[in-house]
């Protein structure tokens, strides 16, 4: 009686759209699972994913789960995720496509998953990492292991006295060291975020990652705008 008056207070909240769910053991409303506006690139080597990192770095694959609308389904789940302490929206979008991927060779050859790190001091801040959570719920359906320390986000110090304010945020942003090259050695790696735009902290990432030898580096998002 307790549960279901709190429940009255606070209704189970679909985290993509915001109406109160009906069915409280569901995770997100029906009208939202089959109006998630998948993209269906995965299957395809040359999409408007891959095509954003042509003649930057070289990515074996790379795709995203939805598109980014604004207003709409994915952009609920994703503020619920990043600014809502929602975790587990990320674990199931994780899920959800991680059984897509499976299905390709694309992606079935993939041996570790790497979320994009955050930096020690933002994780301080927000408490987890947006792209952890996808990447533990890839890691599920995917059944491939997680790797979430070998590559780390750092602050770069060297040149910033001589650069303007913004190309000085864009240089802390994107600086990442990978700590073991030898551990990734031969591996196919896939390189997870949430939302992907212009791709350049993927590709900051990717460039770290190229120095390991033989590697082969795909990459997931969440979404894409
Ligand atoms: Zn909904």
């Amino acid at each position: 009686m307790f549960k279901s008056f709190i429940n009255l207070l606070f209704p189970n909240c679909c985290p993509a759209c915001d109406n109160a769910l009906t069915n409280p053991k569901d995770f997100i409303c029906t009208f939202c699972r089959f109006h998630l506006p998948k993209t269906n690139f995965h299957p395809h080597k040359i999409n408007p994913v891959s095509k954003k990192f042509d003649g930057r770095i070289n990515v074996h694959s790379a795709t995203s789960f939805l598109y980014y609308i604004k207003g709409g389904l994915s952009q609920g789940l994703i503020w619920n995720l990043k600014y809502n302490g929602r975790k587990d929206v990320g674990i199931y979008l994780g899920e959800l496509y991680g059984y897509d991927l499976m299905e390709t060779d694309l992606y079935n050859t993939v041996d570790v998953i790497i979320p994009i790190p955050l930096h020690k001091d933002k994780y301080r801040k927000r408490g987890y990492n947006q792209s952890e959570q996808f990447a533990e719920g890839l890691s599920k359906t995917m059944n491939k292991p997680t790797d979430f320390s070998t590559t780390v986000k750092t602050i770069s110090t060297t040149t910033q006295t001589t650069k303007r304010r913004y190309e000085r945020w864009k240089n802390v942003e994107n600086k990442f060291v990978v700590n073991d090259l030898e551990l990734f050695r031969g591996k196919h790696i896939l390189l997870v975020d949430d939302v992907v735009t212009t791709g350049s902290t993927l590709e900051a990432a990717a460039i770290a990652l190229a120095m390991v030898q033989d590697i082969k580096i795909s990459i997931a998002t969440i979404a894409c705008a």
